[in-house]
């Protein structure tokens, strides 16, 4: 299912961080703890009363060495190109100025929705302030006030009645959706272009079947696959896309909808921060992993190269243990071939189920192996496993007390769970439960 995206536009220092930062809430997420992944926080899931959406602070989209009216312009173009809904913030403190006009002839030229919001309106005195923001020709404005959580319900409501009917793209489960992420430049429409060019891909439709996505559907030995997002890979041209921050809203966009991601980097640059963050998205969001190294043909390569890139990889992305690692040339076409295979193999693995009575099997042994910690003079008692849900595959061990339940004991079983079963290329999760 395709999520609406909202996405807040306006110039600096109206609110958009504090008012993304509040629609988003606090969240706890995996890949803010893990080490060398930090914050980047500009596109997130949200919830809004039975609405669940994308929003995107464009506001994060930082062009360093572009103008001030050119930034804003760009960010304004990120809105139209991704938004269902945008969200035009304003500052009632200040009233309306030539910068806000400026964005506003800018929205003039997109059919999608807009709602207008006037910030920091931070109490009922202060509503006054936005009869002014009429003249912008946006609608009715909507008082908010970020620091104080204040109107936000109304103006997601309002934001709400403009998402479009859920464009229910069903594939059914024997379809296998993946996608290609990764930095600016490593090779990915190339690539696209190289997987899809095999003779054995048959590609029987190339439609808009979602709102902005261009979705190729083929076929490959039998197998039906959808490769998510194309569009967005394909087409380029403007500044921003070549931007990095723009480049993890693309990969955030097209994991959402993936069974499947391969993580694509580089073999010229080697690994950078922003692989490992990417490929940190991907691996949160419970999705089978590849990583595909592209440019193989660039390197000056012996007998060795392989293993030692192999080896930088792991080092680099201690989370992605399971992930297969293909080294290919999208030039060249080396290894192409392989690419489907390893997909259809992870897209197996990442929906297998596993029967109780093994599991259970597993479990017993790996803690007669090794016995379940304890904690102030407490220990940690399992009672049962079982496999509550697929992609990815996700377990539940009955316990006395959860709290027992270290990570470290947690990986240690996962890696029992691992060596039992081929769960090569996706997370796994395991969750402790109290048995009631
Ligand atoms: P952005 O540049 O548009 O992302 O703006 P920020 O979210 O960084 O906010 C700019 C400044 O305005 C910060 O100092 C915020 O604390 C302040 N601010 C944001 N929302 C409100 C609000 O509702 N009321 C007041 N008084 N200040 C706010
Ligand atoms: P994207 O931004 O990730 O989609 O990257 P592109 O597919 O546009 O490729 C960026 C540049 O890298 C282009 O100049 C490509 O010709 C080049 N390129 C892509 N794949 C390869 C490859 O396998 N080997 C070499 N040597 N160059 C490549």
């Amino acid at each position: 299912m395709t999520k609406p995206v909202v996405a807040i536009v306006g110039r600096p220092n109206v609110g958009k961080s504090t008012i993304f930062n509040r629609i988003v809430g606090e969240r706890v997420s995996i890949v803010e703890d893990t080490p060398g992944v930090t914050r980047d926080r500009i596109y997130s899931s949200a919830e809004w009363l039975t609405h669940d959406f994308s929003i995107i602070d464009t506001g994060g989209i930082e062009l360093s060495d572009e103008p001030f009216l050119e930034q804003i312009k760009q960010q304004a173009e990120v809105a139209m190109e991704e938004a269902d809904v945008i969200i035009f913030l304003t500052n009632g403190r200040e009233g309306v100025t030539a910068a806000d006009e400026y964005v506003a002839k800018i929205l003039y030229k997109t059919k999608k929705p807009i709602v207008l919001a006037v910030n920091k309106i931070d109490n009922p005195d202060m509503r006054d302030m936005i009869y002014d923001f009429y003249s912008l020709g946006m609608g009715e404005p909507f008082p908010i006030s970020g620091s104080h959580g204040l109107g936000l319900g109304d103006l997601l409501d309002e934001a709400a009645k403009h998402f479009p009917e859920d464009d229910a793209e069903d594939y059914g489960d024997e379809v296998i959706k993946f996608s290609l992420i990764g930095r600016p430049n490593v090779g990915k429409s190339s690539l696209i272009n190289a997987v899809l060019g095999q003779e054995r891909v048959i590609v029987s439709d190339v439609a808009g079947t979602t709102r902005d996505a261009i979705d190729t559907h083929y076929t490959f030995d039998d197998q039906e696959y959808v490769m998510i997002d194309t569009a967005g890979m394909r087409k380029k041209g403007k500044v921003y896309e070549s931007t990095e921050k723009y480049s993890v809203l693309r990969a955030l966009k097209a994991i959402e909808r993936s069974d499947v991601v391969l993580v694509v980097l580089n073999a010229e640059e080697g690994i950078q921060e922003q692989d490992k963050k990417i490929a940190g998205y991907a691996h949160e969001a419970g999705r089978g992993v590849i990583i595909v190294v592209n440019k193989w043909d660039a390197l000056e390569k012996d007998e060795k190269t392989m293993n030692v890139f192999t080896q930088q990889i792991r080092e680099h992305f201690l989370f992605l243990d399971y992930a297969p690692i293909v080294f290919v040339s999208a030039l060249t076409k080396q290894r192409v071939h392989n690419i489907f295979p390893i997909i259809q193999r992870v897209s197996e693995n990442h929906a297998m189920r596993i029967q109780s009575s093994i599991l259970n099997e597993v479990i017993e042994d790996a803690v007669a192996r090794n016995p379940a910690p304890s904690d102030k003079g407490k220990r940690l008692r399992i009672y049962y496993a079982t496999q509550v849900a697929t992609r990815p595959p996700t377990f539940v061990v009955f316990v006395n007390e959860p709290e027992l339940m270290h990570f470290s004991y947690i990986r240690f079983l996962e890696n029992r769970i691992r060596e039992a079963f081929d769960f090569e290329g996706t997370p796994i999760k395991i969750i402790a439960r109290a048995r009631t």
